[in-house]
């Protein structure tokens, strides 16, 4: 079923890095599972997207502010979203989990954080976990704006350990990262394209057809495998 736009070009805002779901290759391209998906869905139902690759916290304040029409940045579907996002069907199962270097041996559950330190990204799942678990297993949180910051962190030891979805520290493991998960990821987390509460529901109409479309011609499978190796 074709859904008619109502606008010329919809403005999409995303993350500025969150491989593999937007990411710049090498030649300074945005790509990624989110942007796949979203331009072949564009194609699909016939509507014409801008991409604005400025950070996740960014780009919520950028949806819940007018500046932008939608958000594809690997969002997770949570009741407190909600509260000021209307979702798609959710396109990707996810969950957050621990990172920490990998010659790291003392880190193996939550109570090895006591007195460490734990970094993750502003505004988001990993954030809201670690500020409501900090006390109860007496840890510190450091916030940052974005991936290569948090990932920098851990790497040069400004933090302990990390959270972040476990496909992204997957990701980074597969492309040399020196890092280890010795802790169960959190399940559950399913990401959704999302809009602001109550405007441009066509959009959210639009990607539902179009998922349902890639899930059933097999281009969602060709998307998702293209990034992500079977089994990862
Ligand atoms: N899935 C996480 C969230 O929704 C992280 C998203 C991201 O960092 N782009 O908070």
């Amino acid at each position: 079923k074709k859904i008619t736009p109502k606008k010329d070009t919809y403005v999409i805002a995303s993350d500025s890095a969150f491989a593999p779901f937007e990411f710049q290759n090498s030649s300074n391209e945005y790509v990624g599972i989110d942007v796949d998906l979203l331009k072949r869905a564009a194609e699909l139902q016939g509507f014409n997207i801008e991409f604005k690759f400025i950070g996740f916290s960014a780009a919520v304040q950028a949806v819940e502010g007018n500046q932008a029409d939608g958000m594809i940045a690997g969002m997770t579907i949570t009741d407190e979203r909600k509260n000021s996002f209307d979702f798609s069907n959710a396109y990707f199962q996810s969950g957050i989990q621990i990172a920490v270097k990998k010659d790291n041996t003392s880190i193996k559950s939550y109570e090895d954080l006591k007195g460490k330190t734990v970094g993750a990204k502003v505004g988001t799942e990993s954030a809201d976990f670690l500020a409501a678990n900090k006390d109860k297993y007496g840890f510190k949180v450091k916030n940052y704006d974005a991936a290569d910051q948090l990932y920098e962190a851990v790497k040069v030891g400004a933090v302990d350990a990390i959270m972040d979805d476990y496909p992204v520290i997957g990701y980074a493991i597969s492309q040399g990262q020196e890092l280890a998960t010795p802790i169960a990821k959190e399940s559950g987390g399913e990401y959704g394209f999302a809009v602001k509460k109550g405007q441009n529901s066509e959009l959210i109409d639009m990607f539902n057809e179009a998922l349902a479309e890639m899930k059933r011609t097999g281009e969602y499978d060709q998307i998702v495998n293209k990034y992500i190796s079977n089994g990862s």
